[in-house]
């Protein structure tokens, strides 16, 4: 192939290549189709902690996360085999291990050389936690409402499509509590919307410290909240949907020396053997709260209730 030629006529001495991978600003590791490291920049002894010398014969295990050490060498020969200059694992996202034991996000662009004769890959490894910080933080304020610190509906929605999921391969039994305020748009026209909006937040931050790290606090609306409670039978769920009531009742509210009082409805509802979406258990929640605000509000009503009612419209 011509251009194997022209890469070998560069790189006849491999050390001839290190001042120029030196003073790249990414880490550049050689490996030879044995998984052993041939040649590392001093990028590379910055990024992994290990200084150049063991790093070279070194296997590339030493700086590969336990966990994907087993693949890795798979990864390598296969890549021999098909070798373009490509993102490795493009989609994935992949971490090197620090000598102390951290590990480090990267992206990683692979080629193949012939160095000093043999065929090597290099990989030109870039050290991301910026970007994936980043990332991870444009992800968690697409799913958080910014008022309460809950999830949004969206994530609501997810994370209890994934508990049907779960629900329906373990039979464990996992409920939903969902709440209205009540009349909340008295509460607004007599003291102001910031009024309404510090009801919102303080019950929130009453809540937050009522709920195991498993549940899931969501605002799904305006002044619409639900609970998503992993592996929890509906009688926990009532509850828990009790004393947040009780709470809520109890609970005085002040903006500018002004105290006032709010009450929520809730309703109950648990996965069924007989729902074939999360969508069921919403809707039977949506009814249950209904039925609650039609019962005169500042209650908890649950599905076991709709049996003996008519639907709503
Ligand atoms: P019900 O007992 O039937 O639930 O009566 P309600 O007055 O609460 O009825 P509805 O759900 O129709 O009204 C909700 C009101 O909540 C209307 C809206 O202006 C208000 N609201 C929604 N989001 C916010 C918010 O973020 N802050 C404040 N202050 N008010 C909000
Ligand atoms: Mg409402
Ligand atoms: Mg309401």
């Amino acid at each position: 192939m011509p251009a194997e030629k022209n890469v070998d006529r560069l790189t006849t001495t491999s050390s001839s290549l290190l001042p120029l991978l030196d003073a790249l600003p990414d880490a550049v590791v050689i490996v030879d189709t044995d998984h052993r490291i041939a040649l590392a920049n001093s990028r590379a002894e910055e990024m992994f902690g290990h200084p150049v010398d063991t790093l070279k014969g070194s296997d590339l295990s030493m700086i590969i996360p336990a966990l994907h050490r087993g693949t890795h060498w798979q990864r390598v020969s296969h890549y021999f085999r098909n070798p373009t200059p490509r993102p490795m694992g493009a989609n994935k996202k992949f971490c090197g291990v620090h000598a102390d034991g951290t590990e480090i996000p990267v992206d990683i662009m692979i080629n193949t050389i012939i160095l000093d004769g043999v065929r090597v890959a290099m990989a030109v490894v870039r050290d991301v936690s910026y970007q994936r910080e980043l990332e991870e933080r444009l992800i968690r304020e697409s799913l958080t409402d910014g008022m309460t610190g809950f999830f949004n509906r969206k994530h609501f929605n997810n994370q209890l499509k994934a508990d049907h999921s779960h629900f329906m391969r373990s039979g464990l039994p996992s409920s939903v509590i969902m709440f209205d305020f009540d009349s909340f748009k008295s509460i607004n026209d007599k003291y102001g919307h910031a009024a309404g909006d510090i009801v919102l937040i303080d019950s929130a931050t009453m809540i937050e410290g009522e709920l195991r790290p498993s549940d899931v606090a969501c605002r799904i609306g305006g002044e619409e909240f639900a609970i998503i409670l992993p592996d929890t039978p509906i009688k926990n769920a009532m509850a828990l949907a009790e004393r947040i009531r009780t709470k809520i009742e109890g609970m005085e509210f002040r903006l500018e020396g002004t105290d006032f009082h709010a009450t929520v409805t809730l309703s109950v509802a648990s996965f069924l053997p007989s729902d074939t979406s999360y969508e069921s258990l919403v809707r039977r929640a949506d009814k249950a709260l209904y039925v609650g605000k039609a019962a005169g509000r500042n209650c908890v009503a649950t599905q076991e209730s709709l049996a003996e009612v008519p639907e709503p419209e």
